[in-house]
């Protein structure tokens, strides 16, 4: 049988609450004889900085170097808002991101349909939505240099910053985006402002030379302006939606606010090998934390991409993707998806909702 050994990571805020439930459900899996799990604790972000000093310890780093995958909760802690950049909670999810070389992060946005009338869009335009946003996490503009701010001669200031790929980079981005069609609709649109930018021109080479690896997957490409107003007009025509670093940040956060329920969004960022990091979108809610409200939905659908990405065991995936599904259909449900007629619930409580679901 297939040991899993994940990191588990639980951070700041709703966190600790959230990523217990969603190990709860993994235990059950395990009981169930689906696979054996070694889960290994630490603290991370403003908890880890309490107890260490630091946001990413070296001892929490190691960890997460050492586990086949990790699971995040979320960091996030505003009365750490004034220590030096370096050592704020935020820091340690991008010190993580350098350290395990994890270039993809996968974003799927789903609208389920108990939960259409939440979106900002109409009911019909959102009902059924269904796509998964891939987006290159280490190159492009955020990353390439020469970057700064400088003074011309002239004596005024000048801001730049510098967009660059490699075709490595976009080689690598655009096998896990065909990969990860094969799992879905096989449908791959490649989103790019290549009328306009030299980098995005490769890109669109770049991923269509990678097509012809893919024949089961029909590649279209879109210009980003036209992605964010589709995405607006008709999002249910997208499968897997492929980007670089600058426009995946933006689409990836317009394709989420389509779905009205922050509680629901989990997401993969993987390496080379698939070996992940996994966490729900949302952050530490210190709004919400410690008081049992949080909804741990979008945690429990993080551990499912687990399952899927980085162990291959689409069943038990699956399994808990439809424990989520029958949750909500019947209740009971946290404040953030109530509805008229469902009884109401915690986090605790949802998770008890959805070990019984799981069986
Ligand atoms: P947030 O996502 O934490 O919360 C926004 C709103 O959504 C709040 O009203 C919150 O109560 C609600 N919410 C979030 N998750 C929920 C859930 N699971 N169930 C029910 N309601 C939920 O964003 P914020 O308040 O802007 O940020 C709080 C802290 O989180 C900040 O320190 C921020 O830097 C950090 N943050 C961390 C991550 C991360 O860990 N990846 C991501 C975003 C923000």
């Amino acid at each position: 049988m297939k040991t899993l050994h994940i990191a588990v990571l639980p951070g700041d805020g709703i966190g600790p609450e959230i990523t217990h439930q969603a190990v709860r459900l993994l235990q059950r899996l395990a009981e169930q004889g689906h696979f054996a799990l070694e889960l290994d604790h630490a603290d991370v972000g403003g908890a880890a900085y309490r107890s260490s000093g630091h946001p990413l310890p070296e001892a929490t780093l190691r960890l997460a170097q050492q586990a086949d995958a990790v699971l995040f909760g979320s960091v996030g802690d505003f009365s750490l808002d004034t220590l030096p950049r370096e050592l704020r909670p935020e820091q340690a999810i991008l010190g993580l991101r350098k350290h395990l070389q994890l270039f993809a992060n996968l974003r799927p946005a789903m609208v389920y349909p108990e939960l259409a009338a939440a979106s900002s869009l109409k009911p019909e335009v959102v009902a059924g939505m269904d796509l998964l946003i891939i987006r290159e996490l280490t190159g492009d503009i955020y990353f390439g240099q020469p970057r700064g701010i400088r003074i011309l001669e002239n004596g005024e200031r000048e801001g730049f910053d510098t967009m660059r790929y490699s075709e490595s980079e976009i080689r690598r981005i655009a096998h896990i985006g065909f990969q990860a069609a094969q799992k879905r609709g096989h449908r791959l649109c490649s989103v790019d402002k290549a009328n306009v930018l030299e980098t995005t021109q490769l890109w669109r080479d770049v991923v269509t030379e990678v097509s012809s690896e893919y024949p089961d997957v029909a590649l279209s490409h879109m210009y980003v302006d036209n992605a964010a107003m589709q995405l607006l007009k008709n999002p249910k025509q997208f499968d897997v939606m492929l980007t670089g670093n600058m426009f995946g940040d933006i689409l990836s956060d317009e394709a989420s606010m389509l779905t009205g329920s922050i509680g629901m969004l989990p997401s993969a960022s993987l390496d080379a090998n698939n070996k992940g990091l996994y966490e729900p979108i949302h952050g530490s809610a210190p709004d919400i934390a410690g008081k049992d409200l949080a909804n741990p939905m979008a945690t429990v659908l993080s551990a499912a991409m687990m399952l899927r990405y980085t162990f291959g065991l689409e069943a038990s995936a699956v399994a808990l993707e439809n424990a989520v599904r029958r949750v909500l259909a019947t209740g009971p449900a946290t404040a953030d998806i109530a509805r008229p007629g469902l009884a109401s619930t915690g986090c605790s409580g949802m998770g008890d909702a959805l070990l019984a679901a799981l069986g």
